[in-house]
């Protein structure tokens, strides 16, 4: 099948280089040149384990190709596949801007039949924006041209997203006309042949499958974080409490863990407009409230237990953090727990500033060094790390990044030799 992807993101590059290694014609469409570029150049603007090869062996066999062309995009592939970002609007609903302007440009530029899958993460009521929002263009154009749109919701995991796209545990598929749902089957085909597994459903049920599975998620991290506070002040110790809770098969050990806090690029963003659209349609989410509300406390507890441990030594302390992604096999800083603890650290620092630069100095080399070794293209990932210095810089110092970039950068080939 010829499909196009549009938005070659952790979503999109993952689902275009396997419907690539199924044997499909992909065309992944972004907006982002230098990404493009990188791709068309061989090179992978992220970290996420087995991809390099998948997109590698598609490219060369001709079946995976990237572009900035739109009309080119919207002319190649039967499927359309919307997988560009819905980060938060400013109130916490997810904001459309991206999906609906992908509607809009297939709208511009189809010349027959389509199937719109929505595969971005999008609120309730969003396929009906997107059929709007082409059926709009084709108004403006003149034209009449038959198309479907279908939800089809993304279940990945960052760290593991090949794995999981090749052998998915559920493929949800909301769609109200059976041309789509068939030609989706026939996608999906290669992804199933063990079982069945495929959940054909109503497209506004698709679409809240997937915020319900999340908020699930965070729930539980939120449910473990609370119990662990409450363990550490009874003296009993959450780890024990997990293996005793967990071996119940009604509760089970996965995501049951602990910690700083769930962070990335999913479950935040997607609690929030969960709890937008409960707000909106007039059935709060109380439960979620909570989940989100100590989450947010958690991300500061290590960083209090620290301020606690050094008191006043803390300032012009140097802290190396290991870890910074928001969780493991991946390069994703997006609402990373990190970020909150360095900010926390920071803080503290906050009556030595001149204290800042070497900290940020120091945290920029620690990081890079075990993931040079796993992963050749570190440049990228300094170029992520880089950027949320950036922001740190300006958040807690007012300086510029331009005037320590140098210096980094010959921190940085020093330290590349010395890898
Ligand atoms: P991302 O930010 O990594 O990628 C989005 C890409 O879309 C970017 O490269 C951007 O340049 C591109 N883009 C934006 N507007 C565009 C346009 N009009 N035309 C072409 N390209 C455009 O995002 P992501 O993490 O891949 O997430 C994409 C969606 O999938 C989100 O809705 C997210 O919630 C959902 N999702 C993400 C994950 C995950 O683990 N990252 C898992 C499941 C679902």
């Amino acid at each position: 099948m010829k499909i196009t992807i549009i938005g070659t993101g952790y979503v999109g590059l993952v689902a275009g280089a396997c419907f690539a290694d199924a044997g499909n014609q992909v065309l992944c469409l972004d907006l982002d040149a230098a990404k493009v570029a990188q791709l068309n150049a061989g090179g992978i603007p992220i970290y996420e384990p087995g991809l390099e090869a998948v997109v590698r062996r598609n490219r060369e066999a001709g079946r995976l190709a990237f572009s900035t062309d739109v009309a080119a995009s919207v002319a190649h592939g039967e499927l359309q596949l919307i997988a560009v970002g819905t980060p938060p609007d400013e109130d916490g609903s997810a904001d459309l801007q991206h999906v609906l302007a992908a509607a809009r440009a297939i709208g511009r530029h189809m010349d027959g039949y389509r199937v719109v899958v929505d595969k971005s993460t999008v609120p309730v009521g969003t396929a009906d924006k997107v059929r709007a929002a082409i059926a709009e263009e084709l108004a403006r154009r003149g034209v009449q041209h038959p198309f479907s749109v279908v939800s089809n919701p993304e279940f990945l995991k960052e760290g593991a997203a090949v794995e999981d796209f090749m052998r998915p545990d559920r493929i949800v598929i909301g769609a109200d006309d059976a041309r789509a749902s068939e030609l989706l089957r026939s996608l999906y085909a290669p992804f199933q042949r063990n079982h069945e597994r495929i959940l054909l459903m109503s497209v506004r049920s698709a679409e809240l499958t997937k915020y319900a599975a999340n908020a699930m998620l965070a729930t539980r991290i939120s449910f473990m974080n609370e119990l662990a506070n409450l363990a550490e002040r009874l003296g009993a110790d959450i780890e024990e409490v997990r293996k005793g809770i967990g071996s119940d098969p009604r509760i089970g050990f996965d995501f049951l863990y602990a910690g700083a806090g769930y962070g990335g690029s999913c479950f935040p963003k997607d609690v929030k407009a969960l709890l937008r659209t409960g707000d909106e349609a007039g059935r709060p989410l109380a439960l979620l409230g909570a989940v989100e509300q100590v989450n947010e406390a958690q991300k500061h507890v290590l960083g209090t237990k620290i301020k606690a441990y050094f008191g006043a030594g803390l300032a012009g302390k140097r802290i190396a953090l290991w870890g910074l992604a928001f969780k493991a096999n991946t390069d994703d800083m997006r609402e990373a727990s990190s970020r909150a603890l360095i900010a926390d650290l920071l803080a503290g620092n906050a009556a030595r500033r001149g204290e800042l630069v070497p900290l940020l100095m120091d945290y920029h080399f620690v990081e890079p060094v075990p993931v040079a070794a796993a992963y050749p293209a570190g440049r990228h990932r300094m170029a992520k790390v880089r950027a949320f210095i950036d922001f740190l810089v300006e958040r807690f110092s007012g300086q510029p990044w331009s005037q320590l970039e140098a210096k980094a950068e010959d921190r940085h080939a020093s330290a590349s030799t010395a890898d």
